[in-house]
């Protein structure tokens, strides 16, 4: 499953204190940064939200989202107090946060930051998320380890490039070069499961030709990660500085919540990504 096509998976699975935890293989990472996504396993919500559900807008029980919340931090040697999310609208907008933002969004979702789909930060222990659940999370870091993003994309978003928009920001708020940006496109709905409309893969085919998109049949399956991976070599990124993982949310129904498998209601998983002084 995760070596398919000779390719190696780029995330390392690992249980701490019974959370699962997906994180990337340590040489990839600058030694001040902290970045992970999470998995269904190692919670207390029960139903549909089985069992670490960390979105606390889907239905769930506050006081549980926020034990899982918790028990996530932990795992990672990270301070819950100090997550910061944008409460996701599927744009582009980007906000720049700082240790002033510290909390927002964390353990109650009307301090989010209104309709914004990615964050930037050069300030240490901003914990910046994002949630999702088939959507492409997008984590970023600059080479020197000072300077993270974060970024959901869905169809919606990938077109909008707010993939792209999260560099821009990173250029202009941090004089960052894009040269020396990584990416990390972390689980979400693969092309084995991502059955789109035509009207959809038309939109997709209008931006990148056939690449992204195969037909079997009737059906038209689209690969989100490919799609988001195109924009950003366009914007600069260095194609090896963009690690794509080859996990599905969908196949793998133990392990991911997946809006498109479950329907809703269903969970959501985080991907984190903050640094800290060494
Ligand atoms: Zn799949």
């Amino acid at each position: 499953m995760m070596e398919s096509c000779g390719v190696k998976e780029v995330l390392d699975w690992r249980v701490k204190s019974g959370v699962g935890i997906w994180q990337p293989k340590a040489l990839m990472l600058p030694a001040s940064v902290v970045c992970a996504f999470s998995s269904r396993q190692g919670g207390v919500s029960g139903g549909p939200y089985t069992s670490l559900n960390l979105g606390l807008h889907v239905g769930d029980r506050h006081e549980d989202v926020v034990t899982n919340r918790r028990r996530f931090s932990d795992a990672l040697g990270i301070d819950c107090e100090g997550w910061v999310a944008g409460d996701q609208v599927h744009g582009k907008d980007v906000a720049v946060v700082g240790r002033k933002d510290r909390g927002r969004g964390a353990l109650a979702q009307d301090t989010a930051l209104p309709a914004v789909d990615g964050l930037v930060t050069n300030e240490p222990e901003v914990w910046l998320t994002c949630y999702y659940a088939d959507c492409v999370p997008l984590l970023f870091w600059d080479v020197d380890g000072r300077a993270v993003g974060v970024a959901h994309a869905g169809w919606r978003g990938t077109l909008a490039q707010v993939g792209l928009q999260v560099v821009a920001k990173m250029v202009e708020a941090f004089g960052s070069d894009p040269t020396e940006i990584h990416v990390l496109v972390g689980p979400a709905i693969g092309s084995c499961c991502y059955s789109v409309g035509e009207e959809l893969a038309g939109l997709f085919e209008k931006e990148f030709g056939g690449e992204p998109l195969t037909r079997k049949q009737v059906q038209t399956y689209l690969d989100l990660k490919l799609a988001n991976r195109e924009y950003l070599v366009r914007g600069g990124i260095p194609p090896d500085q963009i690690h794509v993982s080859r996990l599905c949310t969908s196949c793998l129904p133990g392990v991911f919540f997946s809006h498109r498998r479950d329907k809703s209601p269903t969970g959501r998983m985080a991907a984190v990504i903050g640094w800290r002084k060494p």
